[in-house]
This record gives structure tokens, sequence and C-alpha cells, in this order.
């Protein structure tokens, strides 16, 4: 019998690879994705619509799919928005998980089954960083509503499992990317109008913080640790990253250095892409995941650079055709 996972936030980026990553485990796999969409009709099969910001029908979801592992990727997980909409954040991506982990406590009570829970936490839970690099052990210093409700779900995990014995663990994850990453975040935004701006559709980019570090990596490489986390004898939390940190700057060069363009002549500044507060510097010591569960990133920056140029670039020429 394969065994049966629930992912939410199934149609994100992460769900994306989560999903063909445990169908290659033969899992047979199960999804929430948000039903906030326009045209919005019958879910696809294994799928289900929930709104985190709401969540009356997760009991019904849990009683159906019996599932032996949940991943919760579901979030309103956008730094810059979090700051224009931060009670709404506050619900999807901090009382959602909460939600989400009372009805898994019920499911257990109720049916006697044991559930493993992961918690997409994040390393914007560091911000402010207290020191460089970030491990488990690292105070949180949250710069953004969306960091907040990133650490009360961290907690709450925590909570659960000690409250409850729940095999409930967090995996605090450094930026990830690919070329299913929404155009909002940094390093998409910059790889999809490298390839405009290659293809002649586009002339200017215009950004932030240009000086920030992130520690990136590919989420491709990310999801195998969600499993691997979820597979140990014991639940516990564990930083995920490449122990690298780069500027936006050098994601810049390295992206418009993938087409031979120089970015000075394209990237303009626009304050309004600035956060209230800023995290000027990540970056993980991945050390305990490498002795632990045995991980290792295995995409190097300059590879994920030119991976999603180069899926930008066959996105935009089918946009030319059109
Ligand atoms: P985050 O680390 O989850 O906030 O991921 P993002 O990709 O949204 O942002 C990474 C860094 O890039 C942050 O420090 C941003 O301030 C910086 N940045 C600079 N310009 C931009 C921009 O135009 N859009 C976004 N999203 N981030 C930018």
């Amino acid at each position: 019998m394969s065994r049966v996972a629930l992912i939410t936030g199934i149609n994100g980026q992460d769900g994306y690879y989560l999903s063909r990553f445990l169908e290659s485990k033969d899992y047979e796999v199960h999804g929430i994705t948000s039903c906030s969409k326009p045209g919005i009709g019958e879910p696809p099969k294994n799928c289900y619509y929930c709104d985190f910001a709401e969540g009356s029908n997760l009991n019904e979801i849990l009683d159906r799919v019996k599932p032996d592992e949940v991943y919760h990727l579901a979030a309103q997980s956008h730094v810059r928005l979090s700051f224009d909409i931060p009670v709404y954040t506050a619900e999807v991506t901090g009382v959602g998980t909460l939600r989400l982990l009372d009805a898994i406590r019920y499911y257990e009570q109720q049916s006697g089954k044991k559930v493993r829970f992961y918690q997409a936490s994040s390393s914007e839970m560091f911000g402010k960083v207290v020191e460089t690099p970030q491990s488990e052990t690292t105070p949180f210093h949250p710069r953004s509503p969306y960091a907040c409700a990133k650490v009360f779900s961290y907690w709450l995990t925590i909570n659960y499992r000690e409250s409850y014995g729940m095999f409930a663990c967090n995996g605090i994850l450094f930026n990830h990317e690919s070329p299913r990453r929404g155009e909002a975040f940094v390093t998409r935004k910059i790889t999809k109008a490298v390839a405009r701006i290659k293809l002649g559709m586009q002339d200017k980019l215009f950004l932030g913080n240009i000086d920030a570090k992130r520690d990136w990596g590919f989420a491709g490489d990310y999801v195998e640790a969600m499993w691997l986390i979820l597979q140990q004898e014991n639940p516990d939390d564990f930083v995920i990253g490449t122990g690298e940190t780069h500027s936006v700057r050098e994601f810049l060069e390295a992206a418009f250095g993938a087409v031979d363009l120089d970015w000075r002549k394209y990237v303009e500044i626009d304050p309004q892409f600035y956060r209230p507060a800023e995290v000027e510097l990540l970056c993980a010591d991945p050390s305990k995941a490498r002795e632990k569960l045995k991980w290792e990133p295995k995409v190097t920056f300059e590879e994920l650079a030119r991976l999603m140029v180069e899926a930008d670039l066959k996105r935009a020429e089918q946009e030319k055709l059109l």
C-alpha cells in the first residue's frame, strides 16, 4: 500500500516540485489549493479547495484523505505584500497553521492514526540577524508581518509536538527559487526581465534594495529535505540552505551575464520596491541537515540563475509568437 501525502499550497512552486518528488517515491499525493482564484470550478482529482483564512472544511478533508504525512506549504508568502495586507497575512500564514494543526490533533484523536506534519518555516524569521550564519539555535527577530506570522506557526508546531506528542517538524528553509517562482520575487522578476530585454520586448527593470543578500538555492533540491525531515526517527527542526550568501547585485550579474548583457544598462532603482523594514542579510548554517539528514543542495548559484533565465527565454519566445 502506498503512503498518502497531503500537500497544502499544492499549486505553488514548492507544491509542484514536492508532489512530483513524492510521486517518484510511490506516494498517493493529494493537495489543498486556495479557492480565491477567478473562474473557479470543480477541483481536479485528489485536490480540495480550502482557504486558510477560514479553514472550516479541514476536518472533512483529513477524514477523506487519511494522510500519513501533511506538508503545510500554503501561505501568503510575499514579504512586501504582507506590509499592505498584514491582517490577512496573519490569518493565512499564522492562524491558518493553527487551524491545520488543531484539525490534525482532532483527526489523530478520532481515528487513532498518527500523522507526520511538516511546517514550512522560513529564514525570514531570523530577520534582523543576531549572528551569521544562522542555525537552529539562532534567535529570531522577524522584520515583517509575514515573518511574524511564520514565527507564530513555528512555535505552534513545537507546542503541538510538546503538548500532544505529535510528529510535527519545522523546516527552516532559506530562499529557494526555480522557473516556477512567483514573478513578484526578486530572482524571477530579474530572470523574466532578462529574457524580455534580450528579445527586445522590454527595456528597463525597476528594483528596490539591490544590496540585500540572500542564501539562494534551487527549490527542486529543497523539497527532498522536506521529505527527509519527516522520515527521521524523532520529530525535529532543521535549517535548510546552501551556506553561501549573494547580493541581489550578484544575481543580476549572473542572470544578465547568462545572455551576455551588462545589467547596469537596464536596471533602475524604484523606492516603491523598498520595504518598511528590510532583511539585509541571510546565510544558512546547514550543518545539522548535512549530518542528520545527509542532505546537500546540488544546483549552484550560477546554475540556478542560468536555468531560470533559460526557462524564461523559452516562455518569452512563445509569448512573442502569439
Ligand atoms: P524574500 O527574501 O522572501 O523577501 O524574497 P524576495 O525575492 O521577495 O526578496 C529578496 C530581496 O530582494 C529582499 O531583500 C528585497 O528587498 C530585495 N529586492 C530588491 N528589489 C526587489 C524587487 O523589485 N522585488 C522584490 N520582491 N524584492 C526586491
